[in-house]
Order: structure tokens, then sequence, then C-alpha cells
């Protein structure tokens, strides 16, 4: 889909973006919920093209209660989950035929997410676009920000650079725990599976009592400072292996097919989830054989490729914690189950991918998995709620068990 903002702090992948209509390999013109705001639907209601009139009365209803003006109609899909506007070419005829204009607000921003904050305008991508996905996981500098430092939102917490750790006077605990995690996050001589553990023992230490948006103390802030830099050499310095291999492996492998069940024939996330998990489980005699199966595979054919490009999923993590402002409000627990299980389970689907490719990965099955995953988990809101339900059945409320979400495969 088409549009812009004109001059937002956005990192660098968004520099380039463009929707590629109709060579994309998942269109978001299937399976999404097109609301439509009042204007635009008065608008349809009066055009008087021949054909897309009948349609534009036939397909956008009007909803019965109106909850705004931004939500006022609605597109109703075909029953395969296609849009009704959606031609031969794959190309949307309201806009071939009207012009971009005509699009719905819905149509025109998607995949773009945009937020202000203290008078700053911030702009991101959703990865459940392949092409964002693409894009924001192919260069080690994608999600840099080429702005001043000064302009970024680490002045108001999140950080750019791996030295910008200290936030400004006035900042809330949240602010200073999100940049300590986003600073962690970049600095590539942490695996970023340790950085996912330290996402999880900061907001356990600082954030577990969902602490509001309010400045904190200096002396705070200062401790969160320490601790980060504790914290990190210790992660550097120490292994975490074990844990108990079975159970991640079992959350994670009962996660993706239940996620992968609520897609349909449009969506690619259920024929990646058969291939990987086919590769895994395939010749295994057992469940054990099959956890086996998966620690000879993330060794042999997955680990030297993923180190070779860590910043791919590095990036993927960057730009959840950007586009979801994670930890910044509402409850701290929920948000590091799902961070750590996406995490978890991209890799999981990367690894069983490993070993179907004979050439080896390649940044396309990145991305692929990336946006194929986060179309169904982004974009229903059960699957979030069902993971959070699924690590409570085993161990209510554990930050602990989220975390040895991350812990790869020995
Ligand atoms: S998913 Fe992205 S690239 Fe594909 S049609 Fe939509 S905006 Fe364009």
């Amino acid at each position: 889909m088409a549009g812009g903002d004109s001059n937002p702090n956005a990192p660098n992948y968004m520099s380039t973006f463009k929707c590629v209509g109709g060579a994309c390999e998942e269109t978001c013109c299937t399976n999404f919920q097109v609301d439509v705001d009042r204007t635009t639907f008065r608008a349809y209601m009066a055009v008087k093209e021949p054909g897309l009139d009948q349609d534009l009365r036939k397909y956008v209803k009007k909803l019965r209660e109106p909850r705004s003006a931004s939500l006022y109609a609605r597109v109703q899909l075909t029953p395969t989950g296609a849009c009704p506007f959606l031609d031969g070419d794959k190309l949307c005829s309201i806009q071939n035929r009207l012009g971009e204009s005509a699009l719905s607000e819905t149509c025109r921003s998607y995949p773009r997410e945009t937020w202000a904050r203290d008078g700053r305008r911030y702009l991101g991508a959703k990865l459940s676009c392949p092409e964002a996905a693409r894009l924001c996981m192919s260069s080690p500098d994608a999600m840099e920000f080429p702005r001043d430092p000064v302009e970024h939102p680490g002045d108001d917490g999140l950080t750019n650079s791996a030295e910008a750790a200290h936030v400004h006077r006035g900042a809330s605990v949240r602010w200073a725990v999100h940049a300590a995690i986003e600073e962690v996050t970049r600095d590539r001589a942490l695996p970023l599976w340790k950085a996912i553990l330290f996402a999880g023992v900061i907001t356990e230490t600082f954030l577990s009592n969902d602490p509001a948006l309010e400045p904190a103390g200096s002396e705070l802030l200062q401790s969160i400072g320490a601790y980060t830099a504790e914290t990190r050499q210790t992660l550097l310095s120490e292994d975490f292996g074990g844990g108990d291999q079975a159970q991640v492996f079992k959350i994670l492998t009962g996660i993706a097919l239940s996620a992968s069940r609520k897609g349909n024939a449009h969506n690619r996330f259920p024929s990646i989830v058969q291939t990987s998990l086919g590769e895994i489980m395939g010749s295994a005699q057992d469940f054990d054989g099959a956890l086996k199966r998966y620690a000879e595979i993330y060794k042999n054919n997955f680990k030297r490729f993923d180190d070779e490009h860590d910043y791919a999923l590095r990036n993927f993590v960057l730009n959840y914690l950007y586009i979801n402002r994670v930890f910044l409000a509402g409850p701290v627990l929920p948000q590091f189950q799902n961070l750590a299980v996406r995490f978890g389970l991209m890799r999981l689907l990367l690894v069983g991918l490993s070993s179907a490719r004979p050439e080896g990965l390649s940044i396309a099955d990145y991305a692929a998995v990336v946006s194929s995953a986060s179309r169904i988990m982004d974009h229903d809101a059960s699957v979030s709620t069902e993971i959070c339900a699924t690590l409570d059945a085993v161990e209510p409320r554990s930050v602990s068990l989220a975390a040895r979400m991350v812990i790869p495969p020995v």
C-alpha cells in the first residue's frame, strides 16, 4: 500500500520502503480487517465508476454502531478472506481506478506505524509486511536512525547507540529500562538471546510492579545504569545452557501449531510451520529423538549462518521493541512473554527450515518466517492472549519460564 509521512524520525530501512504491489509474496489485501472512515465511506457511496460503484455499495458496509469517525464502516472480505477489490494482477482496483487518495486510512498507511511524543513524530513498519521485513532484516544498519541522536527517541529514553545509555532527567523508570534493553540488544558482542534474557531480568527487577510513567529519581536511574553494566558483563562471561529443553520445545511447537491453525490458504505461515516441524520431527522415532535432532540441526545447519547474519533477528527484535513501545505502558509480564516466545518460535522455525535448504538459509527465509508469523501473531489478538495463558498454565506469572524460551538447544 502507498502513502507516507513527510519527515518523521525513522530507522534507515524506512527510507527505501515501498509497497511492491502485485509482486508481494503475501499481500495485505487478504485476511485484513479493513476499517473505513466516515469521509472515505461517503466518498465511496458517491462514486460513479461503472462496475466499481456497485462493488463499493455491495462490499463496503457501514457498521451497525460506528465507534468513531475513523471506525465507521468495514470492507466485507470474500469467503476465502481476500479483499473483494483485489484484481487478477493482485492489485487494488480502488487505487487503480480512483487513485491513491481514494484509499481508506487503513489501506493508505499499512504497514506504517506512526506516533508522536513530546512534539516529535516517529515512524516504523509492521514486519507482517514481507517487503518491510526484508528491508529491516537485510543489513546491519537497517535499524539505525539517520538523524542526530538528539532528535531520536533516545532523548526520551530510547537510545540510538551503545554509548547513549543515559536517560535524560525526568525519564520514567519504564523509559530507562526500555532504553537499557534497546542498548543491550544493539550490542552485537552479546548473543541476541542473551539480550532477551537481560530484558527479562531487568524488567523483573525494576518493573515487576508495573510502575506508572512518572519521572523517576536520579538515584533510581543511576542504579538502572549500574545494573545494566553489571548484568551485561555477567551475560557476556557466563553460559546459561541447559534448563528443561523438552518443556521449552513442547511449548514452542504447541504455540506454532496452534497459531498456524488460525491461518488459511492465503497465509504462508501454516506451510512454513509444516515444513519446519516436519524437518525436525520427520525421521525421529519419538519426542526425545525430535529434541535431539533439533539440537543437531541447530548446531550443524543453522548456527553458522545465524552467527554471520546475527543482525537479521536482532533487527526484528529492535523493530518489535520500537513499534510496540514495549514496556512503556501496560502490564509488563505479558509483553515479555510475547517477546520471548516470538523470538524462540521464529528461531525454532528457522532451525527447521535450515535443514530443508541444502544450499543453506537465506535472508529471504528470515523475512518469510518473521513476516508470516507476524501476520498471524500480531494481527490476531487471541494469539498473544493464548501465549500468556499457555505459559501461565505451566508456571503462573513466571518471568523465568518465558526467559527459558530463548535459550538455544544444546
Ligand atoms: S504486504 Fe506490504 S508489500 Fe505486500 S501489498 Fe501490503 S504493503 Fe505492499
